[in-house]
């Protein structure tokens, strides 16, 4: 029944002149949203508002006018659907509330009248709710006025459905009724991600393994408006080609939330297995993290990042310390964001389940960082030890951090279909 979905956002970051800017990035990443869903959809934004319309076959096509070129979107070959319309829309941060919406011609106010219980008594199949009507024209020559409005239609209601009744200061359904070119009829607000729509917060480069962690890391990050790249390192054939495989589907999950993005896959064999041949082994993790560290930084000076993202938690791994944390911070210059650093484990499932990822995390393939770890990995590194030791891989390490940047293999991912 509903025709259109009118999306709330949260004013903060709204004011002044960052207004628009953050209105095209919040349209941009409904329109990447909710083109995999069944229906076809324009959006509008009016008078500080964004409308989603949903083109049904009886409808004339929408009208572009000058300012909003219209841009068709949506999977044509499917109905429009409406739970998966909404899950996809809880997947744009920077929403706070999504309402379905539904639009009448102005047929007079009896016509209008009908209109109202035909939607409560769909809407709310359960009568015996309190209710307000909060009526609304954006259109002045309306023969009522609000304060007429509200009364009559809550008279209306009253009459069609006795186990109602008004609630003026705490109704449990608000139901808005919106005099425009057409009149709108909505009463529902579903939740939506909240946060600040991706776009608007500059870009980073995310360190995605296969675990948990590092999606997660993601897609809250993204979740402040932070569009990504990602790098992911491997080492065939110690990682296998089904472990990377992983990787990319994990970086589809996080690209529902965080948009397109590029994921570098950097060959890190060869600089593993020197840094194996050279360096005390409990040293071997936090020496190839540094290395990690410094490739990723290489990658994101060069797109236009920000800042690095890791899934990292305080005490989780060896490789976790603050000593370690120290240690592998240490060799970047670009800010180092954490976003689960206080996160315990559980709380970070949590998340990875709520967003699909935990599935295709705990699958079971090999991660280059466990092949070549130690059995006793030093925990409490020492800075200065650690430089020192790293000195024996001399210019050679050079070259072959050189060599894994040139043979990057950079993979477009798009999000799921
Ligand atoms: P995750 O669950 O994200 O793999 P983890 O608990 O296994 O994390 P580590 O293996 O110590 O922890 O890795 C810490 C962080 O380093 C990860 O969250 C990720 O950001 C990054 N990282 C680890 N391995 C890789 C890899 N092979 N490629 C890219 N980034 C990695
Ligand atoms: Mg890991």
């Amino acid at each position: 029944m509903f025709t259109a979905f009118l999306i709330k956002y949260a004013e903060i970051g709204v004011k002044g002149k960052n207004r628009h800017l953050f209105e095209e990035a919040l349209v941009r990443q409904i329109e990447f949203a909710l083109d995999k869903v069944g229906g076809q959809f324009v959006t509008r934004r009016t008078q500080g508002r964004i409308y989603i319309d949903v083109i049904s076959e009886q409808d004339h096509p929408p009208k572009a006018d000058e300012k909003h070129p219209l841009k068709v979107f949506g999977v044509a070959e499917r109905d429009f659907d409406f739970d998966e319309t909404v899950a996809g829309l809880q997947k744009v941060f920077g929403i706070s509330g999504i309402c379905p919406v539904v639009y009448v011609e102005d047929k007079g106010f009896e016509e209008l009248g009908k209109d109202v219980v035909k939607f409560m008594d769909e809407v709310y199949p359960d009568k015996h709710k309190t209710f307000k009507v909060c009526a609304r024209r954006a259109r002045k020559n309306y023969p009522k006025d609000t304060m007429e409005l509200n009364a009559d239609l809550g008279e209306v209601l009253l009459n069609a459905f006795p186990d109602l009744s008004v609630d003026v200061h705490h109704p449990e359904i608000e139901l808005n009724v919106e005099i425009r070119e057409k009149i709108y009829i909505y009463s529902q607000i579903i939740p939506g991600p909240g946060g600040m729509p991706v776009g608007t917060g500059g870009k980073a480069m995310l360190l995605l393994s296969g675990g948990i962690d590092s999606p997660v890391a993601g897609y809250m990050i993204s979740k402040r408006g932070v569009s990504l790249e990602a790098v992911y390192f491997h080492a065939p054939p110690y990682t296998s080609e089904r472990a990377k495989q992983k990787v990319v589907d994990l970086a589809e999950y996080v690209a529902d939330y965080a948009g397109p993005l590029k994921l570098h896959v950097v060959n890190f064999t060869d600089i593993q297995l020197y840094i194996y041949e050279k360096c005390p082994h409990d040293e071997l993790t936090i020496i190839m993290r540094r290395y990690m560290m410094r490739i990723a930084e290489a990658i994101a000076l060069e797109t236009g990042c920000l800042g690095l993202v890791t899934g990292e938690s305080i005490g989780q791994v060896a490789s976790q310390t603050m000593q370690a944390l120290m240690s592998t911070n240490e060799v970047c210059t670009l800010p180092v964001y954490r976003p689960l650093i206080a996160f315990d484990k559980q709380d970070i499932v949590d998340i990875s389940e709520k967003i699909d990822t935990y599935e295709t995390s705990i699958q079971p393939y090999e991660d280059c960082c466990t092949i070549f770890v130690a059995k006793h990995p030093v925990t409490k590194p020492n800075q200065k030890v650690i430089r020192i030791h790293e000195q024996v891989l001399e210019d050679k390490i050079d070259e072959l951090v050189k060599t894994a940047l040139e043979t990057q293999e950079v993979i477009e991912v798009k999000g799921r279909k």
